[in-house]
């Protein structure tokens, strides 16, 4: 069951500025990009929740410092980067309409990773959606998506895949993805789902692998 929601109007200046946790040009670890190279804007703030999140100093927006638009696009452009991953916590938080125009007049791909908790507003050329059960996606969000990302806690998980991935797209992309801190327990429970259901394809988050952000 998809949440309805009210949408807000925006205010005109919404989205010139943003919380940040981090900016840092890295690699791609998870999900169908996996091994691109990719500049990273974590934004911060959460309104999900999710117990095993192991981005937790990302939920508090008030602890990080706010950024212009312009300042975020300035650090990306200097880096060389084609592509760039809005993540966070919850990015979908804010209308992102302006970072991603900004984005997009740089010749970037642009990329979105959500959880769906709110509409997505911008220009995106990619978008992840990760649903948590916390807080169920905005209805709209599936169609969206060019990748389905589920984390695999516990086998309910499967369900909860399945669920989702009966709401997206036939083009989108299906990954399950294990929890890390349970990964030596579900890995072969998402090996044998898989084998069983090939349209899921198995992501892992090979940047901890690597030792890399
Ligand atoms: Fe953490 Fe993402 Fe869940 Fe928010 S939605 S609590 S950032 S895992």
């Amino acid at each position: 069951m998809t949440l309805t929601k009210t949408r807000i109007k925006p205010k005109k200046t919404e989205g010139e500025t943003l919380p940040v946790m981090e900016l840092f040009y890295s690699v791609q670890g998870e999900g169908a990009h996996t091994g691109k190279a990719a500049f990273f804007i974590r934004l911060a703030g959460c309104d999900v929740g999710c117990h095993w999140c192991d981005v937790k100093d990302s939920w508090d927006a008030d602890k990080h410092p706010v950024m212009s638009v312009k300042d975020i696009v300035e650090e990306v452009g200097l880096s060389g980067a084609n592509r760039v991953i809005v993540t966070g916590g919850e990015p979908a938080m804010y209308d992102l309409t302006h970072l991603t125009t900004s984005l997009k007049k740089l010749g970037l791909a642009v990329h979105l990773e959500t959880s769906g908790s709110s509409e997505v507003r911008g220009a995106f050329d990619w978008i992840c959606l990760s649903p948590k059960k916390r807080k169920e996606p905005w209805e709209e969000v599936f169609s969206k998506a060019d990748e389905l990302k589920v984390v695999i806690y516990n086998k309910d998980d499967f369900n909860w895949a399945e669920k989702n991935a009966a709401l997206v797209s036939k083009k989108c992309k299906l990954y399950l993805q294990p929890e890390w801190s349970k990964a030596d327990k579900v890995m072969p429970l998402i090996v044998e789902y898989t084998k069983k259901h090939p349209r899921w394809q198995v992501s892992l988050q090979t940047h901890k692998y690597l030792g890399i952000r």
